[in-house]
């Protein structure tokens, strides 16, 4: 991992004025002076960058009431302090007064943030930027993010998915398709089995790491792959049962059960306690039994599944299909006869997001947005919502069931 190495400094004042709250309003800013040195993650470093603009996005929006705004700045001067100095942490007030000033002086002074430290965020009348959405952009985040004021968690999930994807294209088109096609099926297993499959491109890609380090993920030293995607399930410990269920399938029905007094050197065996619950061998969470990080989990291996289930729902009706064509344009191109699907595949824990993601895009070409069979419910609204833009949004059963209609038209 990249890391920069900087001199923390204390902090002093930067401008005129005094220590009294209502100085900061006026725009006295502290900057650290005591040099010491310490590591700042890139990725750390980016974060105050966008908590900044969020920070600023909130107290630019007069809509919002004191109370959301204190809490959604306490919240991004959080991540400031995470990069900052023990104990030269800026006050609230500091904090705020410096939204209208460089944005260099909101960080330690000793980071080199390049052109970007010149943006002020918040004009003199209190508004947001232009600069400050340019900011949001490069930083892998749209403007929905500063007008929807979002969390912290939020933005980290939407910037991790980016970088994953960006990192993915650097592989070139065959690598690309290939690696998603790796992190779909082989998202956790022993390790001679995922560099026979990974082959050259082992271990460039994947964030993959020893289950043996995964708490959550096991029972008594063992771990059990989810019968659809592949990756550890969650083990929940009771008094003698333990509950093991896959985060994204249990609603599907993919829930064990498992005795915990298992004997020595032998896997807990476990009983199907959901509708459905193939059979499943617990594996040694040893550490040469790695598996893909959550974020590429649920980012690439999860849509993934979903891809190769229509894949091969489609195939079996005798359609056309092309998996990932153009790096990722869109995800898989089904045809029957004259007629095309454009899918995008969404596996999503929560469909409203969405919404977001895909306001001010459009596309020319309809674009079929498919999302997993028990997000049924907000498929109809999010249909009507993203119409106008190109978009069609369907479950995965509905969009099988249109191109079976198809397949037995052109028969
Ligand atoms: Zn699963």
């Amino acid at each position: 991992m990249n890391t920069e190495r900087y001199h923390a400094r204390a902090w002093e004042p930067a401008a005129t004025g005094g220590s009294n709250p209502t100085d900061f309003v006026s725009g006295v800013v502290y900057r650290c002076v005591v040099p010491r040195t310490q590591i700042v993650d890139p990725h750390a470093r980016d974060s105050a960058v966008v908590a900044c603009c969020l920070a600023a996005g909130a107290v630019s929006d007069a809509a919002l009431s004191d109370r959301r705004k204190a809490a959604i700045l306490m919240d991004c001067l959080g991540v400031l302090a995470a990069i900052s100095p023990p104990g030269q942490v800026m006050t609230f007030g500091q904090f705020r007064a410096g939204l209208t000033r460089p944005l260099r002086e909101l960080l330690p002074a000793t980071i080199d943030l390049g052109s970007t430290g010149d943006v002020v965020l918040l004009d003199a009348e209190g508004m947001l930027s232009p600069e400050a959405e340019d900011v949001c952009h490069e930083h892998f985040i749209g403007c929905a993010a500063l007008d929807q004021h979002w969390s912290q968690a939020r933005v980290r999930a939407e910037q991790e998915e980016q970088r994953l994807y960006l990192a993915l294209r650097d592989l070139g088109a065959v690598g690309y398709t290939r690696a998603r096609e790796l992190l779909t099926d082989n998202p956790a297993g022993d390790l001679r089995t995922l560099r026979r499959k990974w082959d050259e491109l082992w271990p460039r890609f994947g964030d993959y790491t020893p289950i043996s380090g995964w708490r959550w993920a096991q029972l008594n030293g063992w771990w059990f792959a989810c019968p659809s995607c592949h990756w550890p399930m969650r083990v929940i410990e009771g008094d003698r049962l333990a509950t093991v269920r896959c985060d994204a399938h249990d609603l599907r029905g993919i829930r064990y059960t498992a005795q915990t007094d298992n004997a020595e050197g032998k896997p807990p065996v476990l009983q199907p306690a959901g509708r459905d619950a193939p059979p499943v061998a617990g594996q040694p969470a040893t550490s040469d039994h790695l598996a893909v990080s959550r974020s590429v989990w649920r980012y690439v291996t999860l849509p993934g599944v979903l891809e190769c289930e229509l894949r091969d729902h489609a195939r079996g009706l005798g359609a056309q299909v092309e998996m990932w064509p153009d790096c990722d344009s869109y995800d898989v191109l089904i045809e029957v006869g004259s007629k095309e699907w454009r899918v995008d595949a969404k596996a999503w824990a929560s469909p409203d997001r969405l919404a977001d993601a895909f306001r001010g895009k459009s596309t020319a070409v309809p674009l079929y947005i498919v999302l997993p069979d028990h997000q049924q419910c907000a498929c109809t609204a999010l249909d009507e919502q993203l119409r106008a833009q190109g978009y069609r949004v369907r479950t995965a059963g509905q969009l099988m069931d249109e191109v079976g209609r198809e397949a037995r038209k052109t028969r």
